[in-house]
């Protein structure tokens, strides 16, 4: 059987105290030096776990609330659980809320190994598009280009340089479930270059002062990789004098610019829209 990373066997178990151990290493999760440590992070709600393990994400725990006991489902994903070497957890409604840090925390939650993929692996082919996100800062924007990317059919992310952490719970709430479908990876600024460098497609990075409406691009020709700016500084020289294409979204009103996010999705449904079908 598989030894479970929090130090205990997989098995069902009650647990009513939120001094137990296994509770205190599963809270302290909520810091990224113990994700990181620990390489695992927390997942809500049972349509995330389940998503999860279908996706083949390695479960380490589950904790359910006592008021799940006896739900199908529930039990289900239990056995699975058990099924493969991890640790399940029954827990009173307060446990469960301090673990959340809710007030009204979902039935169950799952503490997942994490998992990157290589970037040297992501070889952009025709039809592919892929999202590299230089220095994202803000966990809800993370979490919500990382939806929407699933959404649009891209092939996955590259967290370039000092990124938020995509396994922190904000981030995980904000994907939906995404996080368990689309690859992501990271490299530093020259490590993503070399890598565009050596792959066969076309770098359309986004920018307030592009030359380029981002509605006149072809962006058919060749597999994409669109480029997005950090929230506060924008896309760096560095980045920006590289890539083949430097698009601006077209606004009107008083706002300097769009939210990350918002602007990512903007580019996206463009970059896609010959594939995507009703
Ligand atoms: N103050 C920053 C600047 O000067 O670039 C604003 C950054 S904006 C909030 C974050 C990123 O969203 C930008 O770097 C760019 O990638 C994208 N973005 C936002 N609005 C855009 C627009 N109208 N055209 C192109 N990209 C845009």
């Amino acid at each position: 059987m598989t030894r479970n990373p929090l130090g205990k066997v997989g098995q069902a178990k009650e647990i009513t105290s939120l001094s137990n151990p296994v509770i205190k290493d599963i809270r302290a999760l909520n810091l990224k030096k113990n994700r990181d440590r620990t390489s695992s992070f927390m997942a809500e709600g049972l349509k995330l776990v389940i998503d999860a393990l279908d996706q083949g994400w390695q479960i380490r725990t589950l904790v359910y609330g006592r008021d799940a006991k006896g739900n199908a489902p529930v039990e289900a994903v239990a056995a699975r659980t058990v099924a493969a070497g991890g640790l399940v957890l029954e827990v009173p409604q307060k446990v469960l809320g301090a673990i959340t840090r809710r007030d009204n925390p979902q039935a169950v939650c799952g503490i997942f190994e994490q998992r990157y993929a290589v970037l040297g692996d992501m070889h952009p082919k025709p039809g592919e598009t892929y999202v590299a996100l230089d220095r994202v800062r803000d966990p809800g924007n993370l979490g919500t280009i990382i939806r929407t990317a699933d959404a649009a059919g891209a092939s996955g992310i590259i967290l370039v340089g000092d990124c938020t952490d995509p396994f922190s719970l904000e981030t995980i709430r904000a994907t939906m479930g995404s996080i368990f479908a689309v690859p992501v990876a990271k490299a530093d600024g020259s490590g993503f270059l070399q890598w565009c460098d050596g792959e066969d497609a076309r770098l359309v990075g986004t920018h307030l002062e592009g030359a380029i409406d981002y509605r006149t691009i072809d962006y058919a020709a060749a597999p994409v990789i669109l480029l997005m700016g950090n929230e506060q500084a924008g896309l760096p020289a560095a980045l920006a004098e590289r890539c083949d294409r430097l698009a601006r979204i077209p606004q009107s009103g008083r706002a300097d610019s769009l939210n990350l996010a918002v602007a990512t999705a903007v580019m996206l449904f463009e970059a896609r829209r010959h594939l995507l079908e009703v």
